[in-house]
């Protein structure tokens, strides 16, 4: 039996929490909220915590050494996303990321109008939001059934006042991938406007090449998305790009992102980009196996969206997602409601704009895979979640039908 800890105010707490449940190794299914840290990250981390851990500004040789592992990692980046090294400009992550491009393209278009999608993360729609409450103009592209946007709606939203037009490459609650990007480009541009994509969720999944390859504005990606740590993304700022940067203060980052870098989150994705990870048929097994698995236990579930390997939307007829999610928990299993930005019992807001049907938009929970899952992990985790599913609905029969 594990003692329970007792609490001392003054001698600091020495318990391993861990050992307070009742399951020998979960199952991580949400890799989509953030995903382990690659080992070679994070001995690279550690180097630069340890060793090399001087501030790049330096003039000192250890200053030096310091910038020139900044150089690298945005030479292994640039390598990674196809682009030129002098196009990558290190963040705090994908949020700095989207709200960089969002403030540089009104700033420097001097335009009001920016168009986005229903279906974006909340870093971009609550910055938009903040912007109309300032007197912008905001226009959002509907989805269909499965999350897509039609591009005949483009044409009609955009005009000589649209600065930006801002899209996900794929959703990061259901992995549904926007096939037609390439078009709004291009529509974009024949109106002056600039383009961000928000590519984290497809950041080594799919390769980024061919996006940039669409003379994309802009591009966001984020670390913890990719097994690299939090706190650190890069935004790709295709060359010319009219660009104001939005954190102001020291040069660093040739001007474009004031702030003492972060060497060693820098460094970290600059290892993994290396590895030019891009995990799409091993995951896309895993992926494939789930929901036949899935599927032929439970015939009554339906898949939300998709398209991204390793993102699955499962709807659940008549129960609720948030009692799914604690007792998968509870059962090994870690999953999620839906993003991990929008926390609170409101149904998600990419599932009512799919027009998911009534008896499954409560139900539905998002299972995402990365390259660590294992294919013993979800035979059981398919296991574990059909026997939870049957308990719950066990307890509201007669209740809802
Ligand atoms: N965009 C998408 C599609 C995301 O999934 C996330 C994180 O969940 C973000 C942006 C924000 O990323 P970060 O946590 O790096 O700020």
């Amino acid at each position: 039996m594990n003692k329970l800890p007792i609490i001392n105010a003054e001698k600091p707490l020495d318990f391993d929490f861990t050992s307070l449940l009742n399951f020998a190794a979960p199952i991580y299914l949400d890799n989509n909220a953030t995903t382990k840290i690659d080992d070679d990250a994070s001995s690279a981390i550690l180097k630069m915590l340890e060793i090399d851990y001087a501030n790049p500004s330096g003039m000192h040789k250890a200053g030096r050494i310091a910038q020139e592992y900044i150089s690298k990692a945005r030479l292994d980046i640039s390598n990674f996303l196809g682009c030129l090294s002098s196009e990558i400009v290190f963040t705090s992550g994908a949020t700095e990321g989207i709200v960089t491009a969002i403030n540089s393209s009104i700033n420097t278009q001097k335009k009001k109008h920016i168009i986005s999608c229903v279906t974006e993360h909340s870093a971009t729609l609550n910055t938009l939001k903040h912007l109309e409450e300032n007197g912008y103009i905001i226009s959002l592209l509907e989805v269909d059934r499965n999350g897509c946007f039609k591009i005949d709606d483009l044409n009609k939203l955009i005009n000589d006042n649209t600065a930006l037009v801002t899209l996900m490459a794929a959703n990061n609650e259901t992995g549904t991938i926007h096939k037609n990007i390439d078009s709004a480009v291009a529509i974009a541009h024949k109106y002056n406007a600039l383009f961000h994509l928000d590519a984290v969720q497809v950041a080594g999944k799919l390769h980024l090449k061919p996006y940039i390859d669409m003379s994309i504005d802009f591009l966001t990606i984020s670390g913890h998305k990719l097994h690299g740590p939090k706190g650190v993304g890069v935004l790709y700022i295709k060359n010319n790009t009219p660009f104001q940067p939005t954190i102001i203060g020291g040069s660093q980052e040739n001007g474009r992102r004031a702030g003492t870098e972060n060497v060693p989150g820098i460094v970290a994705i600059g290892v993994i980009a290396k590895k030019n990870p891009c995990f799409r048929d091993t995951v896309y097994k895993l992926h494939e196996k789930f929901i036949t698995a899935l599927s032929l236990k439970i015939p009554s579930v339906i898949i939300n969206g998709g398209g991204v390997p390793g993102t699955i939307n499962v709807g659940f007829k008549y129960v609720h997602r948030e009692a799914m999610v604690v007792k998968l928990s509870l059962n090994g299993v870690y999953a999620s409601v839906g993003s991990a930005c929008a926390k609170g019992i409101e149904s998600s807001h990419v599932l009512k704009a799919m027009k998911v049907p009534q008896e499954y938009i409560n139900g539905s929970v998002r299972f995402s895979m990365s390259k660590y899952t294992t294919e013993e992990e979800i035979d059981k985790a398919v296991g574990i979640i059909v026997n939870t599913y049957n308990d719950i609905r066990k307890l509201s029969i007669g209740i809802i039908s």
